[in-house]
């Protein structure tokens, strides 16, 4: 029977790790699909403190994960299937695997959020993705006019970071101003690469009958008009949605699926406790994620101080 499994492996969870294997815990951390989560996705981060340089998202999590190992976190490539958490000792499926354990650390993070057109779905990973550093380089999309959707730092990233490879990036927003921080607003209106397109929604992918992005079909949100933009790829970074599916009607949440915390980390079943973006609508910040896992972690350690164990 394990003692702390914590599922998911992000700033949160590998933060929680650290802290209960430090507390001779021994904590199991399942990766989930995306291990080091959502940041190993990113470029530079240059928000996290302590590396005035910045730091590669995917260095970042790669040195998280040595940390809490070190001191005896045990990290498994593995997804949680279903849980039981009707009464201790918790029973998960993880691979098809049953593990038992006295407490769980829910980190489960967040997922891209989606537009929803069907032609999104059908161009998936045929021009259409969700993340600019994975996929940037790719030859498709070398010197190509490229789109970004979305309005916030996701997308001004992106954006900024797609300059690199296309010939020019168009970035749509259903606003006139963008989301992101000032700095990188900034950043974004500064650039001779980057031509925003205000107040404006990506209503169709093209070209779902020659399977490959030939463009996107936009409508102005203001005058209705629709006109065509040429381009190889489309990088949608419009947001996330928070992995919690799982625990739909066993974990108090919020209406779109955030968990809401009782007191501290924990949620409404007492041994079960939550840290990072699956429970943050607001900040959804690295550090934040960071010191959410270090809390879960502590309130778990003195949750099984409390049974003696
Ligand atoms: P976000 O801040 O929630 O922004 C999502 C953007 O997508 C918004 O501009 C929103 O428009 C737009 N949007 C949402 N749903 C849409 C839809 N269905 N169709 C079209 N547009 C849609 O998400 P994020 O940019 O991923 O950032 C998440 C968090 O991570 C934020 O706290 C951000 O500061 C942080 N972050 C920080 C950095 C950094 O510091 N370098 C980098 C990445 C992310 P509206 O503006 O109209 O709502």
């Amino acid at each position: 029977m394990e003692k702390v499994v914590i599922m998911g492996s992000g700033c949160a969870g590998l933060t929680a790790a650290l802290y209960t294997a430090r507390a001779n815990l021994n904590p199991l951390v399942l990766t989930g699909t995306q291990p080091g989560g959502l940041l190993t996705t990113t470029s530079t981060v240059e928000n996290f403190p302590g590396f005035p340089d910045g730091i590669d998202g995917y260095e970042l999590m790669t040195r998280m994960q040595k940390q809490a190992e070190r001191f005896g976190a045990r990290v498994q490539f593995s997804t949680v299937e279903a849980v039981d958490l009707a009464r201790a000792p918790f029973v998960l499926t993880v691979d098809g695997e049953r593990v038992e354990t006295q407490t769980m650390i829910i980190a489960s993070g967040a997922g891209h959020r989606h537009l929803g057109i069907e032609s999104e779905a059908k161009l998936e990973t045929k021009g259409v993705t969700y993340c600019a550093t994975c996929d940037g380089a790719l030859p498709l999309f070398r010197n190509q006019p490229l789109v970004v959707v979305g309005g916030g730092d996701s997308a001004a990233e992106e954006a900024l970071y797609l300059t690199r490879f296309g010939s020019a990036v168009h970035l749509i927003h259903r606003r006139d101003t963008l989301r992101a921080s000032k700095i990188m607003a900034d950043r974004v209106l500064a650039h001779p690469k980057l031509k925003p397109i205000w107040d404006a929604a990506v209503i169709e992918v093209l070209d779902v009958s020659q399977d490959k992005v030939t463009g996107v079909r936009v409508k102005n949100l203001k005058t209705q008009a629709e006109s065509v933009v040429a381009c190889a790829g489309v990088f949608i970074a419009i947001g996330h949605v928070p992995n919690t599916a799982l625990f739909k009607g066993v974990i108090t949440m919020d209406e779109a699926g955030y968990i809401l915390p009782q007191q501290g980390a924990a949620t409404n079943i007492p041994g079960v406790f939550v840290a990072g973006d699956c429970a943050d609508r607001v900040h959804r910040q690295a550090i934040t994620a960071a010191g959410m896992g270090c809390a879960a972690a502590i309130e778990t350690e003195r949750y099984l101080a409390g049974l003696n164990v």
